[in-house]
């Protein structure tokens, strides 16, 4: 969201605050806020435990955790945020402040889900779930014209197992010329479905199988790997240096209109790379962690990300219109929030972010006026400090 960066501003870097600490016994781990989604699952896995995070593993944990964190385990387990059982936090007085349901019970509610508003935080204590280390995921690529199809069987699917924790991500893009690949199918618009299996691997293969069986699909690298793997599967697709651009909707449902317009928007990306993604939300994360949390839109069937993805600077008009014209095509069906992780740029602004917080933005102003009066932590989904 060009965020991490500002000009005639101060970035404070925390990048070499990798360490974990983690209690196998009582299943929890604290990680400093430098760590990204690899250094605590590379630290959690080898006692079969995972945090909740999301689902490329070079993403930094703070954003991530701060402004909610969405993975494979967002069903079965919730958010990053709602796996969150304290934090540190150095706030715009200069103190140091731990934070729990104990302590600063305003700020550890405004952390969950309000972004980077209220202070830096330098660590973050996870509860921790058994998963891996060998898993099961679905990873099936089905041709973009049986879309209708696809998505109406994994939310029958979904209806049909309330209680199933793995989390589908839909994915609409096209077929990369990779050699692995067959050549013949190059270019071909897919809509593919993936799904971790956060229990025995034999158990989510019989699972999974009903995602993988939907009409005949293109190509299918279903299968079983580590935990660790499937958690930087995706990773290859976003290198350094590339750019990128991302929006979000979320939806209250998913329409015959809405899927078309899914399938026209994707079909007209100028960049090969670039996808729309469904993630089915519901599960844990609907449930929420049994407390209140700053987060909002839990309760949102769907989220849709739009991302742009390309190399070439003299590309990024095109690329960046395409991802602003989709968001403009399927927010005529939200009811209003988008996910404050994948916002873009936040042309709309003020306006945006009030609407994405909802009922939860006057609470979170008056948190912002207590620790950060004079708004210091501003370059970020700005929640301005109450008057
Ligand atoms: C390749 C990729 C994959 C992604 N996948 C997912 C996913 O699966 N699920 C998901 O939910 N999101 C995902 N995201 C979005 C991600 O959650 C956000 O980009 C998030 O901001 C990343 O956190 P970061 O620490 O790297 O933030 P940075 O980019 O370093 O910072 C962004 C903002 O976060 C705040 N911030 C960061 N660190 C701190 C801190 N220590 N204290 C206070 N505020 C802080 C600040 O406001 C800062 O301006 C993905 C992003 C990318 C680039």
């Amino acid at each position: 969201a060009g965020l991490a960066l500002c000009d005639g501003g101060l970035v404070v870097d925390l990048s070499r605050m990798t360490a974990v600490e983690v209690d196998a016994g009582a299943r929890t781990a604290r990680a400093q806020g430098g760590c990204t989604l690899g250094h605590v699952d590379r630290a959690t896995q080898p006692h079969g435990l995972a945090a909740p995070l999301g689902v490329v593993s070079q993403t930094g944990i703070a954003g991530l955790t701060l402004s909610g964190g969405m993975g494979w385990l967002r069903r079965a387990h919730g958010l990053s945020c709602d796996a969150l059982l304290s934090a540190t936090v150095v706030t715009a007085d200069g103190e140091v402040r731990t934070v729990d349901a104990d302590h600063h019970p305003d700020l550890f509610w405004a952390i969950r889900g309000g972004g980077g508003n209220f202070g830096v935080v330098t660590s973050f204590a996870y509860r921790l779930y058994p998963v891996g280390p060998e898993v099961h995921l679905c990873n099936v690529y089905y041709p973009a014209r049986h879309a209708r199809e696809v998505l109406r069987a994994c939310e029958s699917h979904l209806a049909a197992t309330p209680d199933a924790g793995y989390a589908p991500l839909g994915v609409f893009g096209r077929v990369l010329a990779d050699d692995e690949l067959p050549a013949g199918l190059h270019g071909e618009p897919f809509v593919a479905l993936l799904a971790l299996y956060p229990g025995d691997p034999a158990e989510g293969d019989a699972a999974l199988r009903p995602l993988r069986e939907i009409t005949e699909p293109l190509f299918d690298l279903s299968g079983v790997t580590t935990y660790l793997a499937a958690q930087s599967l995706l990773d290859e697709d976003y290198p350094d240096g590339d750019r990128y651009y991302w929006k979000s909707v979320s939806l209250p449902g998913l329409g015959d209109e809405m899927i078309g317009r899914l399938v026209d928007h994707a079909a007209r990306a100028p960049s090969p790379t670039s996808t729309v993604d469904v993630w089915f939300q519901g599960g844990a994360m609907a449930r929420g962690p049994g407390e209140e949390t700053a987060f909002t839109g839990r309760h949102a069937p769907y989220l849709i990300g739009i991302e742009g993805n390309w190399s070439d600077a003299a590309d990024s008009e095109r690329n960046i219109a395409w991802v602003r014209d989709t968001f403009a095509a399927l927010r005529a069906f939200s009811d209003g929030g988008i996910y404050l992780n994948f916002p873009g740029f936040l042309e709309e602004g003020e306006r945006l972010v009030r609407e994405s917080f909802g009922a939860n933005y006057e609470r979170l102003a008056a948190v912002k006026a207590a620790y950060d009066p004079g708004n210091l932590f501003r370059h970020n989904p700005n929640i301005l400090p109450k008057a």
